[in-house]
């Protein structure tokens, strides 16, 4: 079976989760939903991303969200990571001491220009100057739509590698292959990160899989067969998709986890204290919890 004894979690839920619920979520309920995320013991936690307001007004507050949670995360065993579109965002990053950013190209170039208004080869132009002035701050390339283009562009596995191993050579610390749109299928996760990891130390890579068509814990499971140790997911299943308002999130987890144990991976992570967040996204955030775990234990 190839399991490991351990496997890391990254919470996206404040991120990836947030970003497209329309009514503004206040910041202080932000700042709370964070802490019970730390306090569940995850060691990755995506908190917020500096983009422009003007693109994403949920993440209007991420200056606020930062100190907060930097404050109350000191002398935790808990690495805080901040999105960034570009060098703007990544400055602001750095200079508020964060621990990674995220910096997303996607390997559709359709798909990068609709999502940050670039070619592939202008984000890597930036993704270089921003490598270079990153100081103690360390970088995750994700590699959206690794799986798939909303638009039909087709995506080489060719890309994704060299586009992987573009970024590690400029000093990246983590490359994430990214299921932007939840459309990938088990027997293609074997496959695509079979053929990445013959180029690129699987210890450097990671996955953010979405649920959108059921088949995330699926997705899920071959990724850690073939050697992934690095799972992106967000409380409460939140996250959506741009491009089909209604359909199911990031995986919840709190079902990530629930797999993980039941088979005897550990994640650090404490399913009750996961269970209060999931609690407060219901109470304080508008959008629909889409999870298994919560509803069989009536969270
Ligand atoms: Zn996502």
């Amino acid at each position: 079976m190839n399991l490991p004894d351990r496997v890391d979690v990254v919470e996206v839920c404040p991120r990836d989760g947030f970003q497209i619920v329309k009514d503004f979520i206040r910041t202080e309920d932000k700042i709370e939903i964070i802490k019970k995320v730390i306090d569940a013991g995850v060691k990755f936690i995506e908190i917020t991303s500096y983009v422009h307001p003007k693109w994403v007004p949920q993440m209007a507050d991420a200056g606020d969200v930062v100190d907060a949670v930097k404050g109350y995360a000191e002398g935790k065993d808990v690495e805080l990571i901040a999105l960034v579109p570009n060098k703007v965002g990544a400055v602001k990053a750095f200079e508020a001491g964060l621990d990674w950013i995220t910096y997303v190209v996607s390997a559709s170039e359709s798909h990068n220009m609709k999502n940050i208004n670039r070619t592939i080869e202008q984000s890597f132009a930036e993704l270089e100057e921003i490598c270079a002035i990153k100081a103690d701050t360390r970088i995750r390339l994700a590699i959206a739509t690794t799986f798939g283009c909303p638009f039909g562009e087709e995506v080489p596995v060719e890309r994704v590698i060299d586009m992987a191993k573009r970024g590690l050579e400029l000093g990246v610390g983590k490359v994430v292959l990214a299921d932007t749109i939840g459309i990938a299928n088990p027997v293609q996760v074997k496959s695509i990160i079979g053929k990445v990891k013959e180029q690129v130390d699987v210890e450097l890579l990671g996955v953010h899989l979405h649920d959108t068509r059921g088949m995330g814990l699926a997705n899920t499971y071959v990724a850690v067969t073939e050697g992934i140790r690095y799972f992106e997911s967000a409380v409460g299943g939140l996250g959506g998709c741009p491009f089909a308002p209604g359909a199911a999130g990031n995986i919840a987890t709190e079902d990530m986890i629930n797999m993980f144990h039941s088979m005897g991976v550990e994640t650090g992570v404490a399913m009750d204290r996961i269970f209060e967040a999931v609690s407060l996204v219901r109470e304080k955030v508008n959008s629909p919890v889409v999870s298994h775990m919560a509803n069989v234990c009536r969270i």
